[in-house]
């Protein structure tokens, strides 16, 4: 039989890791990873934390430099899939060159949302995804000043950290009252808001952005009420985009990123997705979800990589995130579209706890912060499903397998 070509668009962290896989499974066909960037895959979450403050020994490549000839990947950087063919099974490359494959994974990510002020494309108007762009905030935070940013989720939050803690004077900016209001709600959101104060960093809820303004360069931002603060850069995270483009082009089903099913297929035959693209059918949520994430990407990369095998395995992972912030840690697990109830487990001042977002009795997700190893005994609580006792959830003295255990045993 003549050798198969799996074709994997996005060289990044799924895409990267789902090559990985193909190898490791022993897939002897040809393996080409296609990346527009000009970097070899890297993992970004280190591109607001330590590699922003200049901090970090190296650049965070998800492998080796040898790694891609010795595993027989052709990996193509700098060139970017122009179109998918679905019905010729074929791709066409920057450059004019087609390729057939015989499995196609799309691994395109996602992009920063643009806001639309007037100021907006001023000198010194920034977003946070790429290698260079982390780099080029570096470069500002060097220098020194005042950065606001706007919007205060995880991007915003650990920029305006990284900057303050290399010497910046930071305004955080937020339409909602409160940081990471629409992930944590307001209990958690005000923990993170005080993190930020207490470092002296200005956070403005509730802001009504206006424009940004400056002659050529930014030099203030304007809020309602002709409320001006001035900046010398300003980054801008208010959320990403899925890249679809490409996959609607090819007449793939897509809605809030390309639709997927358990084992990450699109609609079209033989053409997978993962990562941040990806809304995937989720089998213990029983919808769709899309998870913005480092650790989908590692994980539904591989698990992609091995339904194109034929593998047939479904991807049912709990969502699970990481953040620092300052000197404070935390991990997220769970997906939490509602709750009634937030239950903590230690001193929230402390900035050692855990707390847990309840629906009916029943955790549905659960943050660690300042406190470690235990995110799988969360995982393992939001899987059981089960009411549990809030009284011992609350108490640090008795472990969480305790909990869960007795949850098992009362129903
Ligand atoms: C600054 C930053 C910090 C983060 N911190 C955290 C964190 O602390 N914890 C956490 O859990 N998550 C974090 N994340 C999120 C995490 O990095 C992402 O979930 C992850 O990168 C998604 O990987 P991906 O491979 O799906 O897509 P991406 O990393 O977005 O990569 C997609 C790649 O596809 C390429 N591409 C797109 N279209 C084409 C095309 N047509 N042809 C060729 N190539 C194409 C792009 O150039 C890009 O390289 C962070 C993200 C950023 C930006």
């Amino acid at each position: 039989m003549a050798q198969q070509t799996f074709v994997i668009v996005g060289a990044s962290l799924a895409g990267a890791k789902a090559a990985e896989t193909l190898r490791a499974e022993g897939f002897d066909g040809r393996v080409v990873l296609i990346g527009a960037e000009a970097e070899r895959p890297y993992e970004r979450p280190p591109l607001s934390k330590d590699y922003l403050r200049g901090e970090a020994d190296a650049k965070p490549y998800v492998h080796d430099e040898g790694f891609y000839a010795e595993h027989d990947i052709e990996l193509r950087t700098s060139t970017t899939v122009e179109r998918i063919d679905a019905a010729s099974s074929e791709v066409l490359l920057s450059g004019g060159e087609t390729l057939g494959f015989e499995r196609l994974l799309i691994a395109t990510g996602a992009e920063p949302r643009r806001i639309s002020l007037p100021g907006g494309d001023l000198d010194g108007v920034l977003t946070l995804r790429a290698m260079e762009d982390s780099e080029a905030i570096r470069a500002r935070i060097d220098a020194g000043g005042r950065l606001v940013t706007i919007g205060a989720g995880w991007i915003g939050a650990e920029v305006a950290a990284s900057a303050r803690q290399r010497g910046c004077d930071v305004t955080i900016l937020e339409l909602a009252q409160l940081p990471l209001e629409r992930v944590l709600g307001p209990e958690l959101g005000a923990v993170y808001r005080d993190i930020h104060t207490e470092h002296s960093v200005q956070f403005i809820g509730g802001a009504a952005i206006e424009a940004i303004e400056g002659d050529g360069r930014v030099a203030a931002v304007r809020l309602a009420g002709d409320r001006r603060i001035e900046a010398d850069f300003v980054v801008v995270g208010v959320g990403v985009e899925p890249r679809i483009a490409l996959a609607r082009a090819a007449g793939i089903e897509t809605e809030n990123g390309i639709l997927v099913d358990e084992r990450l297929q699109t609609s079209a035959p033989g053409i997978f997705a993962a990562g941040d693209v990806a809304n995937a059918r989720h089998p213990f949520y029983g919808t769709r979800i899309r998870v913005e994430h480092w650790a989908n990407a590692l994980n539904q990369g591989p698990a992609a990589a091995r339904n194109m095998l034929g593998r047939a395995e479904p991807y049912d992972r709990i969502p699970y995130f990481f953040s620092d912030q300052y000197d404070v840690g935390m991990e997220y697990a769970g997906y939490a579209a509602a709750w009634d109830e937030v239950v903590f487990r230690g001193d929230a001042q402390s900035r050692e706890f855990i707390a847990f977002w309840l629906e009916d009795g029943r955790v549905v997700a659960g943050m660690n912060v300042g406190v470690w190893d235990v995110s799988e005994h969360i995982q393992a609580l939001v899987r059981a499903r089960r009411p549990i006792d809030r009284r011992r959830l609350a108490d640090p003295g008795v472990p969480l397998e305790d909990v869960l255990a007795e949850s098992r045993s009362a129903s």
